[in-house]
């Protein structure tokens, strides 16, 4: 039954996004048990004591037995050792989806993993997250009205596709389907390469002489557009690595951008720089009346009180 509550979930990794999954499912009485796994068991008391999860195990392949629906919510760095880790005792009939924020290395983790890629492996990416990491920043409401993108292969099994689909909808969200590669493409463009800007900005910024005073009287503009920065560095790293060839072509084109600005002005061109920030203007408010802000850009989130809110 595609609709009848998860008996036993599984989340390992319950940091923010694994948490905020349980935390909405368990909400929508979506699920009857959750347990929760990870490396750390202070970690894991705490997402016990905060009625996260209802049983906590360090280790992966117990932590596993017995779940009809897996979650993988660590790092995407941390994916191929974790999936190896459940390989051997999985039943044919779990469902196993993921989190990651890249698609392409998930699935060949899995591949490697379980030495093909099973039917019930259902790649996922919910498009909704806040700077905040750990079971502390979880919260139920995260994927309301947010996207979901999955990515399963042409061999993935439909009825574990419209499981994790029903399952992300209880959440709250909104699900779509998509091969990896493009996948992977698209959120480089979205999502990681504004990450790397509001990174590498600060590290700029923060490397100059008179880096406290620009720090002082640095407005607004500074604090929407470096907001991402305080993200976590770790999950970062993985993502820019997993995804790095996307992210180099992304990179390339915006530094040609750059040299045609720096260009423009040095030949004081104010014509090109008025066409530029235009059409920047005209595609930011056409895409901000369109979307309703609901990218990775902007979750309104409870925790914060800033009204916006958005790690990816
Ligand atoms: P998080 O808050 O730091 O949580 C990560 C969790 O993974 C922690 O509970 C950590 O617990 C566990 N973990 C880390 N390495 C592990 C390992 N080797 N084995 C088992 N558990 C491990 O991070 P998050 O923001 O929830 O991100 C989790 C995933 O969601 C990542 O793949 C990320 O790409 C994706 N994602 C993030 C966002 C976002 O905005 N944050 C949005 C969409 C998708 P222990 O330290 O106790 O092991």
């Amino acid at each position: 039954m595609t609709d009848a509550p998860i008996q036993r979930l599984c989340v390992i990794g319950v940091g923010l996004i694994g948490g905020s999954l349980a935390r909405a499912l368990r909400a929508a009485g979506a699920c009857n048990e959750v347990v929760g796994c990870g490396r750390d068991s202070q970690q894991l008391q705490k997402a016990l004591a905060l009625g996260v999860i209802d049983r906590a195990e360090t280790d992966i392949a117990r932590a596993v037995q017995g779940a009809d629906v897996v979650v993988v919510a660590v790092p995407v760095g941390a994916m191929a050792q974790v999936l190896k880790g459940m390989a051997s005792q999985l039943s044919p009939n779990t469902i196993v989806t993921d989190v990651g924020s890249t698609k392409g290395d998930v699935v060949r983790a899995a591949q490697i993993a379980f030495g093909n890629l099973p039917p019930t492996f259902v790649p996922g990416h919910p498009i909704a997250g806040t700077e905040r990491s750990g079971v502390e920043a979880s919260f139920a409401e995260l994927f309301r009205q947010r996207k979901v993108i999955l990515t399963p292969a042409s061999t993935t099994h439909a009825w574990a596709v419209s499981r994790v689909t029903w399952m992300w909808e209880q959440a709250g969200a909104q699900v779509s389907e998509m091969d990896p590669q493009h996948h992977d493409e698209i959120l480089a463009a979205s999502s990681h390469l504004p990450h790397v800007l509001a990174y590498t900005l600060v590290h700029t910024l923060a490397g100059m002489q008179d880096k406290d005073e620009i720090f002082k009287y640095a407005a607004g503009g500074f604090r929407d557009f470096t907001r991402i920065a305080s993200s976590d560095p770790q999950m970062w790293h993985d993502i820019c690595l997993a995804n790095r060839n996307a992210l180099l072509t992304m990179l390339r084109r915006y530094s040609g951008e750059l040299q045609q600005i720096a260009a423009a002005l040095q030949h004081s061109d104010g014509s090109y720089l008025w066409s530029v920030f235009a059409q920047a203007k005209q595609a930011r408010d056409e895409y901000t009346q369109t979307t309703q802000v609901s990218t990775e850009l902007g979750v309104p989130s409870p925790c914060k009180g800033e009204g916006q809110d958005g790690g990816e």
